[in-house]
């Protein structure tokens, strides 16, 4: 099957935009995902998936640990870093510490987790986080991401 095919198909699902981020050697990094899903209620656990050429996943295999981070509609420019798409451009990155683990600055959702179990699947690994900690921003609108572009909510007055 044509892979323009799959992505189109798979690009019809609207999503949010996280950053997944962790730590290697003292040092944050982060990288843009669209793939999370909530898993279990009883225990806490999320799902990201990240290919096998991604930099960050040997990191995340080492720490242990990684911060989800639901952008807000005003964080464009942070997924546009973390997914290599502004390397021309300097853009200022404030990381904080939420339960030990690093989070970006201004999202909607901080989610910090320890990895419990990873699956490779084809060119991805899925890692299964159990929630150390959350924190909201309910003052915000998230960022979406549909058909390859990023949209941001409507608000509907009736
Ligand atoms: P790197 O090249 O190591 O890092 C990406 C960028 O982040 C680099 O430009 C780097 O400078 C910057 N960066 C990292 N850490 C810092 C820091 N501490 N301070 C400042 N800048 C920093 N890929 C997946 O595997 N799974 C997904 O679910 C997924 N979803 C995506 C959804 C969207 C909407 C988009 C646009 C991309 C998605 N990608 C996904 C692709 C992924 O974001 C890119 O392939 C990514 O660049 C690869 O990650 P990396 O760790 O190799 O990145
Ligand atoms: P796109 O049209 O490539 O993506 C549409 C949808 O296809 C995505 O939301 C995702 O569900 C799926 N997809 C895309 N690439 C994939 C991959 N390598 N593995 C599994 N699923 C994939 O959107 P775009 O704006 O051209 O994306 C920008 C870049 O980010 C591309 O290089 C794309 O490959 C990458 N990306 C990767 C993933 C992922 O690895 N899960 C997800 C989204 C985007």
């Amino acid at each position: 099957m044509d892979d323009r095919l799959f992505r189109n198909a798979m690009g019809k699902f609207a999503t949010g935009v996280t950053v997944i981020t962790t730590e290697h050697d003292k040092q944050e990094h982060g990288m843009t995902a669209n793939a999370f899903m909530s898993v279990s209620l009883e225990p806490k656990l999320v799902v990201i998936s990240i290919g096998e050429k991604a930099r960050c996943l040997p990191k995340i295999k080492e720490s242990g640990i990684f911060g989800v981070n639901i952008l807000a509609e005003d964080q464009q420019d942070y997924s546009m870093v973390f997914a290599g798409q502004k390397k021309d451009e300097v853009v200022e990155v404030t990381f904080e510490r939420l339960a030990g683990v690093p989070v970006l600055q201004g999202a909607i959702a901080q989610i910090s987790c320890d990895v419990v179990s990873e699956y490779v699947e084809g060119d991805h690994t899925l890692f299964i986080g159990k929630v150390r900690d959350i924190k909201l921003d309910d003052s915000k609108e998230p960022l979406l991401f549909y058909a390859g572009k990023y949209r941001s909510l409507e608000t509907i007055t009736v």
